[in-house]
């Protein structure tokens, strides 16, 4: 926790459940990662948290923005930023809202499909088109693999057949999956592109750009390397597979610039057991899989939680939420212990809560407000 984290919640005490981030971590995680990858343009995902105050804070920067829906085109627009440093990297489109997007200035799109790539022809004339590899996410705590992406064979044709309908085939994505918590996980995926780069060459089709996606962690239980390792992973990889002719290099961060920058505040409502001998007690707080903890499904992030008894002993806990549905359990695998002190009203906070969280809450499930948030 941030020292200003903790004067906030000193000084306000906001009611739990509540998010708060703090900008400074943000701007520090975006100058780690330009530090570190000078030569590569970042796209924040919006997704990972469309905060206002926070697309502000990147915009001011420098940053471009990765996004996936008319809403996320006009928040980005709204806030300032030049349409030409916008990607609309989702691959999963209706043809009006390519048209939306096209109209107010966005000018790169991705497709993974011939079906996409054709609404694009019709609907963004002109426009810089790049297709998604469909590549491995060994290593990532929360895959993104499958749904998106098509083989080299396929990357290579449609690319190429862009180039015939009246667009210009810029370059190649792909995401290695989010929470990558191994760095050379970009090593396969940048040689799979480098093929595809040289494939298309051949037939005279010249790619100039790769996006290396987003997946760079935030810190959560498991520990993760440091951001200069995943820098100097990507950086061999980019050397082994495309020699001194780099392309232009985009990444799209998501969870690294915001998730560490966020804590999550929640508070005991209950704890109880099944029965009289059981020694697992069942933690429930007020907040759980529908107020904004998405992915402790499959029990996939593994928060670091803080309570006021850290250090005393501790015991078995099931971590539940507070609403009448029982797929809304947080962790009973995963070895959770909690304080044997803890009591009914004590605090609990989720650490590394800024990713994914705000808006992945439910619009109000059994009366449970989403979850507030205080960017400061
Ligand atoms: C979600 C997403 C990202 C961000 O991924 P992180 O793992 O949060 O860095 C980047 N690019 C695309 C296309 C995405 O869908």
């Amino acid at each position: 926790m941030t020292e200003k984290i903790a004067r906030f919640i000193e000084e306000r005490d906001p009611t739990t459940p509540f998010l708060v981030v703090d900008l400074d971590i943000v701007a520090d995680r975006y100058e780690q990662m330009r530090r570190h990858l000078p030569a590569v343009e970042i796209f924040y995902a919006v997704k990972a948290n469309p905060a206002p105050e926070i697309i502000s804070r990147l915009m001011e920067l420098g940053a471009s923005f990765d996004v996936a829906s008319p809403n996320e085109v006009d928040l980005v627009l709204r806030l300032g930023a030049d349409p030409k440093t916008l990607s609309y990297g989702n691959t999963i489109k209706k043809q009006r809202d390519i048209v939306h997007a096209f109209e107010r200035g966005v000018e790169l799109f991705a497709f993974d499909s011939e079906a996409e790539l054709e609404k694009l022809a019709l609907a963004a004339p002109g426009s810089k088109v790049f297709c998604r590899l469909l590549v491995e996410n060994a290593g990532a705590r929360w895959p993104l693999a499958r749904k998106f992406g098509c083989d080299g064979a396929m990357a290579t044709a449609l690319l190429a057949k862009a180039n015939t309908i009246g667009l210009v085939p810029h370059g190649l994505a792909f995401h290695v999956g989010s929470q990558q918590c191994d760095p050379e996980q970009w090593d396969g995926a940048v040689a799979q592109a480098a093929a595809v780069f040289r494939a298309l060459a051949q037939r005279d089709v010249e790619l100039s750009m790769l996006n290396i996606g987003g997946g760079f962690p935030a810190r959560y239980v498991e520990d993760v390397a440091a951001f200069g390792d995943y820098a100097g992973a990507i950086e061999r990889a980019m050397v082994r597979h495309f020699g001194n002719h780099l392309p232009r290099t985009l990444a799209e961060p998501g969870r690294y610039l915001v998730g560490d920058a966020g804590l999550l505040q929640a508070e005991v409502v209950l704890i109880s057991r099944k029965s009289e001998a059981d020694a697992v007690r069942w933690v429930y707080l007020d907040i759980g899989r529908f107020g904004g903890l998405a992915e402790t499904e499959g029990e996939a992030i593994n928060y670091a939680l803080r309570t006021p008894h850290d250090g005393k002993p501790a015991g078995p806990a099931i971590l539940a939420g507070p609403t009448c549905d029982s797929v809304d359990v947080l962790y009973q695998r995963k070895g959770y212990e909690m304080p044997l002190d803890l009591a009914i009203g004590d605090r609990v906070q989720f650490l590394s809560a800024g990713a994914y969280t705000t808006t992945y809450a439910s619009v109000g499930f059994n009366g449970f407000e989403p979850l507030p948030a205080y960017y400061i």
